[in-house]
């Protein structure tokens, strides 16, 4: 039953096993160039990925589309702006956000305006990225459980 998922805490193995630790996690640093994050975006092929410190405090979003706008100048793409600028200087700061021990309910409503969350533990590290993929995969296997019985 679905339901059953409702209350459970994102630690639970079968939700944990769903989560990309922050290891498998490409990101940058806040102090990195724009190349620097334009290139890991590009050979990734991901969206967006997460600015971290050197010890795992989540600071914000960087995408491709954050960049690019960056570089629009009056008249022309200004390039050298990529050397020029770092991530913390033009990323997003509003990163959507749940601690571990958070519920499922609550990682499902986040996932709908998000394409993924960041997953925090207790002294706000980031410890895994949770996207909307995974939690959906897990909505279908459920649901396909209950039309089986
Ligand atoms: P997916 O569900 O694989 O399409 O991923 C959705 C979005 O989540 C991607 O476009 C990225 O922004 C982010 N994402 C997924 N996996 C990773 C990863 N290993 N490292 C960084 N970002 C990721």
């Amino acid at each position: 039953m679905i339901q059953h998922l409702k209350n459970k805490p994102l630690s639970e193995p079968e939700i944990f096993d769903m989560l990309i630790p922050s290891e498998k996690v490409a990101h940058v640093h806040l102090a990195n160039p724009l190349e620097h994050a334009l290139l890991v975006l590009i050979k990734s092929g991901y969206t967006a990925i997460p600015v971290l410190d050197p010890s795992f405090k989540l600071h914000g979003l960087i995408s491709k589309s954050l960049i690019l706008d960056s570089l629009l100048g009056l008249e022309q793409i200004e390039m050298d702006r990529l050397s020029e600028k770092s991530v913390g200087d033009v990323m997003d700061n509003e990163v959507p956000t749940i601690y571990i021990d958070e519920t499922f309910a609550k990682a499902l409503t986040l996932v709908i305006n998000h394409p993924f969350i960041c997953v925090l533990d207790e002294d706000n590290s980031f410890i895994a990225l949770l996207t909307r993929r995974s939690i959906l995969a897990l909505v279908s296997k459920y649901l396909h459980q209950v039309e089986a019985n």
